[in-house]
């Protein structure tokens, strides 16, 4: 075995990963990038066709980010915005003012999606409190929802076991999600029923991702905010996976027409460099928590290293970029060649349930019986890395992705679901 993998499982605990059985899957263990590959300790080559777990934008080691990085180091790395502030987050929240699709928004920052998601939620319930509407306190979620780990987004979360942790989350009304036709109709309908007791609805707009990339119509969810509008319940739009350019615009909300109360970004707001993420407040959410010094109405929440300074830089060095080089006008164009070559080589084969795709957000759903996770294994061992979720194959490659990548990338799939099936029917 190659030992950089032994001393690796020897101390390593990776996340969503049976350790007893890593070594045995061919983990990648990488050591340097280029642009949109990974290098192994082996020195073999990947193509991050899931951009490192859809952090990934632009590419990796990219010498503009690289630079916005090493000239903040130049500066201060961190300091705290407990009660300061630094430079570079106000430089940082200025240039996102002006793309983010919320009124007069307000940015509290943390390290990951799921914080963010918790941040959300703690305003969403004091917003009421702060106003003296104490008893709207519950939370609206769908069927397949996904928001990140803690427990607070484990409550929100539908499906990857988080029944261990039943004691512990709390309770929410459930609707169903985009994979239901009529989803919206039933979301709004509990909206309506239960509006004096629900702080806020809780969507990934436009796209259910880790709970198996599933897209909504727009106007679906045009429909469900206008609900939230009209009965008086907050809507969180979280756009973790959905924000910075991965579904085609900037935001998915956008897409959607919608201006959520609260808005949660992360993953790709450093362009998958550093852990940033933000919870973005309307201006009606922040003004509600003005009040006396020290007093009640304060949002007493802050993580020691939200609104990190060198993640600052790179996330508005980012922002510029994503400008500079008209990245999203890239989605658009290689999410519509993707859509043939999945349609054409994909769609077909006997072993795929569904595709689905929107800008370059994708998901291939493969039968019951096809081994999904054998299916990318191989195209791991043909350059190409991928990692299954249950049956379906997620297709999230860096938004800067070639025509000809795009193509490797669905030739080594076909290539490994014959494979797999091969072996499969030899068994
Ligand atoms: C990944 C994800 C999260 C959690 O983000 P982390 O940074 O992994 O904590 C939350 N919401 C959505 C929609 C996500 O895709």
């Amino acid at each position: 075995m190659n030992d950089w993998i032994e001393r690796d499982e020897t101390r390593v605990w990776h996340g969503f990963t049976q350790m007893a059985t890593f070594a045995l899957n061919e983990p990648v263990i990488v050591e340097r990038a280029e642009g949109r590959e990974l290098i192994d300790t082996e020195g073999r080559r990947y193509l991050d066709a899931i951009s490192s777990l859809w952090v990934t934008t632009l590419g990796h080691h990219l010498p503009e980010l690289d630079a916005a990085l090493t000239a903040q180091l130049g500066r201060v790395a961190h300091t705290t915005l407990l009660g300061n502030g630094n430079r570079a987050v106000v430089e940082l929240s200025e240039a996102l003012a002006r793309v983010v699709p919320v009124a007069d928004p307000h940015f509290l920052f943390a390290s990951d999606g799921a914080s963010a998601v918790e941040q959300a939620l703690k305003c969403a319930v004091q917003y009421w409190r702060n106003i003296g509407l104490e008893e709207k306190s519950g939370f609206l979620a769908l069927q397949g929802a996904y928001h990140g780990d803690t427990i607070g987004a484990l409550s929100l979360g539908d499906g990857f076991h988080n029944e261990h942790f039943d004691l512990l989350r709390f309770p929410v009304l459930r609707a169903r999600g985009y994979a239901s036709p009529g989803w919206a109709e039933e979301a709004c309908s509990l909206v309506a029923a239960n509006a004096g007791r629900l702080a806020a609805v809780v969507i990934e707009p436009l796209v259910q991702a880790a709970g198996g990339i599933w897209i909504a119509h727009p106007e679906d969810v045009r429909m469900l905010a206008e609900s939230c509008r009209e009965n008086r319940v907050l809507l969180v739009c979280d756009e973790v996976a959905t924000g910075f350019g991965r579904t085609g615009s900037l935001f998915a909300s956008r897409r959607c027409g919608i201006q959520p109360d609260l808005l949660v970004l992360g993953k790709g707001i450093t362009g998958g460099y550093l852990p940033m993420s933000a919870t973005v407040a309307s201006g009606r959410v922040y003004t509600a928590f003005m009040g006396d010094d020290l007093g009640p109405r304060t949002f007493y929440h802050g993580h020691s290293y939200g609104g990190n300074a060198l993640a600052a830089a790179v996330a508005l060095r980012h922002l510029e970029l994503l400008a500079e080089w008209n990245v999203l006008a890239n989605v658009e164009a290689r999410s519509e060649e993707l859509r043939q070559l999945l349609d054409e080589r994909i769609t077909p084969l006997a072993q795929v349930v569904d595709v689905r795709l929107c800008g370059l957000l994708g998901g291939v759903e493969l039968k019951s019986h096809v081994d999904a996770r054998a299916v990318c294994a191989e195209a791991v061992r043909n350059g190409v890395l991928l990692r299954s979720l249950g049956q379906v194959v997620p297709l999230v490659p860096p938004l800067t992705i070639t025509s000809e990548e795009l193509e490797r990338i669905v030739s080594v799939l076909e290539q490994a679901i014959a494979v797999v099936s091969e072996n499969g029917s030899h068994a």
